[in-house]
């Protein structure tokens, strides 16, 4: 089936007198087990696209499907409980709480939707175990390294179970190894059935996935497998 599809996607911002078309008509379909990277300069849209894919905001025209419902005119509530659900988001510089282990850390999509403490901490331990972290679940953010850090946060994306993992700039904030470290465990969750969108401005980091789009004035670029899936 497929994850997301996309109809004349636009995104205008308006500030006073000034319009900006940040995304001018959009389309796009993306599979599920897909392992898709969106790549552009600074500018482009990038972050607009992926604010849109993840029901952080609405499209100022066009439609957006997510797994086949049409999320294009919901509130920000409706909105909310969507992304809470189908969404794992992975971010730059990590956004985890200072004060939580680990753990908690985890756990805390799993508060937000009202799942019990037994199951929460069992969930959270077994991807936490996926991640490669089943010795650091009471370690705080700053008795972690970098790439021990983006791991938490990996695994607090895949806790709630999301149909898409998408990660802006994960390796923005880590050294050459850790990013190849991180992107070998993109790799491991693509191969067990993950979809993953990957937002990035480098080249390197977005060979790493399966097909690469490339938004250039808000518009798509290009859309090609990359040169890894070509073999
Ligand atoms: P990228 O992520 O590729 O750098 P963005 O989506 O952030 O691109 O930005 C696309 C365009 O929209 C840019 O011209 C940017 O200045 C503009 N833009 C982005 N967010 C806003 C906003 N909240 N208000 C006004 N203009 C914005
Ligand atoms: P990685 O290769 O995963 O980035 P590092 O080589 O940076 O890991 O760190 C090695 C070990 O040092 C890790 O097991 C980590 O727990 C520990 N460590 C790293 N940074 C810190 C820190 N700021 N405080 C405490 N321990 C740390």
């Amino acid at each position: 089936g497929e994850v997301i599809v996309t109809d004349n996607l636009w995104k205008t911002y308006v500030m006073g007198d000034q319009q900006v078309h940040a995304l001018r008509g959009v389309d796009l379909r993306i599979r599920r087990n897909e392992y898709v990277a969106i790549m552009g300069p600074s500018g482009s849209g990038k972050s607009t696209l992926m604010n849109l894919i993840g029901c952080l905001d609405s499209p100022s025209y066009g439609r957006y499907w997510l797994n086949e419902h049409d999320v294009s005119q919901l509130d920000d509530d409706q909105l909310a409980r969507i992304r809470n659900k189908e969404i794992g988001f992975v971010f730059q510089t990590f956004n985890l709480l200072a004060r939580a282990t680990s753990l908690h850390n985890v756990e805390l999509p799993l508060i937000y939707n009202g799942t019990p403490a037994a199951e929460r901490i069992e969930r959270a331990k077994e991807v936490l175990t996926q991640v490669g972290l089943e010795s650091r679940m009471d370690h705080k953010p700053n008795e972690l390294s970098g790439g021990q850090r983006q791991r938490v946060a990996i695994a607090r994306a895949l806790v709630n179970r999301p149909s898409i993992i998408l990660a802006d700039e994960p390796t923005g904030n880590l050294d050459s190894k850790t990013s190849v470290e991180i992107m070998a465990l993109f790799d491991d969750l693509h191969a067990k059935g993950n979809t993953i969108v990957l937002v990035t401005h480098e080249p390197d980091i977005a060979e790493f996935a399966h097909r690469v789009i490339s938004i250039r004035d808000g518009s798509v670029a290009s859309d090609h497998p990359s040169s890894r899936a070509r073999g």
